[in-house]
């Protein structure tokens, strides 16, 4: 398995573009996917976003990132498993869909195994914030977007806006935003 990343065009990918709609594939952790990543941190903290998913920056390798304000967690190769927990329902922001707030239903506890740029791997059980951000952006690895959580009508609305092109292009953030200093809001 090799991962052959094109460094140059890396930027942050909008719907409807077709690579966000991929599976993506395993990941070999090599020096480039190291720099993928650090070029997606600076993506994500650019843009206040507490995630962000490789495929929103047209790579599409099944890896992303998390920081909720307390540290850069790295998620490469992950897998999800939901713990017994309660749902918990947010409007959720992407990146990659700017402008769109979605109510999202996710579980509240999760346990992720993965590993980070390092090649280390870890699992670990997380809840709340940080696991729906776990779960936003898994869902980026299989090709899912918040839009695909709205009522078919709405969603028939939204994408025909997005593939108009008069969706206006209003700032928006990845589930919700950072502010810098230790504190999250929603988009
Ligand atoms: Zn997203």
């Amino acid at each position: 398995m090799q991962n052959e990343i094109a460094l140059d065009k890396i930027r942050l990918r909008t719907f409807p573009d077709p690579i966000l709609r991929k599976r993506s594939g395993e990941v070999e952790v090599t020096q480039q996917v190291k720099e993928a990543v650090k070029r997606m941190a600076g993506i994500m903290y650019a843009n206040n976003g507490i995630g962000l998913a490789a495929p929103q920056i047209g790579v599409n390798l099944r890896m992303f990132l998390v920081d909720t304000g307390d540290g850069l967690i790295e998620f490469i190769n992950p897998t999800i498993v939901p713990l017994k927990s309660r749902m918990t329902k947010m409007e959720e922001g992407c990146l990659s869909v700017p402008g769109v707030g979605v109510e999202v239903r996710r579980i509240d506890k999760i346990k992720v195994s993965a590993c980070d740029s390092s090649g280390r791997p870890f699992v670990r059980e997380f809840s709340g914030l940080k696991a729906r951000a776990i779960q936003h952006e898994n869902d980026h690895l299989d090709g899912k977007l918040i839009i695909d959580y709205l009522n078919p009508l709405s969603r028939i609305v939204v994408e025909g806006k997005f593939r108009r092109g008069g969706k206006k292009q209003k700032k928006t953030c990845e589930v919700a935003c950072y502010d810098g200093e230790g504190r999250t809001r929603r988009s």
